[in-house]
């Protein structure tokens, strides 16, 4: 019985995520959603993503976070467009969630949304919200072990950004098993490794986002 309600949760909810993603179509918006445990650093992936293509791509975004407004803050110091979502406890963004906050945004106006996901490495995954392309970001102080611990979302992830790549002298961890374990769930993602602190690699993803929105 509870399998039952839960799929029929996830039914309901990849309806409105078709819903929600014929908005973005008729719009002409490419829509990435971006995952990762707490810390990783999506919001500091935003900062430099924000800075390196502000000139070229009308990028906006949707910051989701159990609670608090500290990166949406920190998205609109850098002037790009951004929704704060407040959970109130739960642990994913739900395409309910994200169809709620679209009229908030100037969706005409932009090339590329991304939408920052909850800090989970769990069921954010299971969750479509409308996206073209989910992403995610693993940082290197995680641990090499998380891809075969949590492997749907890097099955589910069109690119995997390794961060805080600039900490590999200072801490055990075989950045080769991430790479072979994540290409084993999902042969076709596109690795990054990249500092969000140095820059590192920050070019690559960058130029690849470019050749997506065309
Ligand atoms: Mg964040
Ligand atoms: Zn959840």
């Amino acid at each position: 019985m509870k399998i039952k309600v839960a799929s029929k949760i996830l039914d309901a909810n990849e309806r409105l995520a078709a819903e929600n993603r014929k908005i973005f179509r008729n719009k002409g918006v490419y829509v990435i959603n971006l995952m990762s445990s707490p810390g990783a650093g999506k919001t500091s992936l935003l900062e430099n993503t924000i800075r390196a293509l502000s000139s070229s791509i009308r990028l906006g975004v949707i910051e989701g976070d159990i609670a608090g407004t500290d990166d949406a803050a920190r998205i609109a110091c850098l002037g790009a467009p951004v929704v704060q979502i407040n959970t109130g406890g739960a642990c994913h963004l739900d395409a309910n969630m994200i169809n709620d906050v679209l009229k908030e945004l100037p969706l005409e106006e932009l090339d590329l949304l991304i939408i920052e996901n909850v800090g989970n490495l769990v069921c954010p995954a299971e969750f479509k919200v409308g996206e073209d392309m989910k992403a995610m970001i693993l940082s290197l102080t995680e641990g090499h072990d998380k891809p075969l611990k949590y492997p749907l979302m890097f099955q589910e992830s069109s690119a995997l950004l390794i961060n805080k790549i600039d900490l590999k002298p200072y801490i055990d961890v075989d950045v080769n098993k991430i790479k072979r374990d994540a290409l084993s769930l999902n042969p076709s993602t596109r690795i990054f490794e990249i500092s969000c602190k140095t820059g590192e690699g920050i070019g690559e993803w960058t130029a690849w986002l470019k050749g997506l929105i065309g």
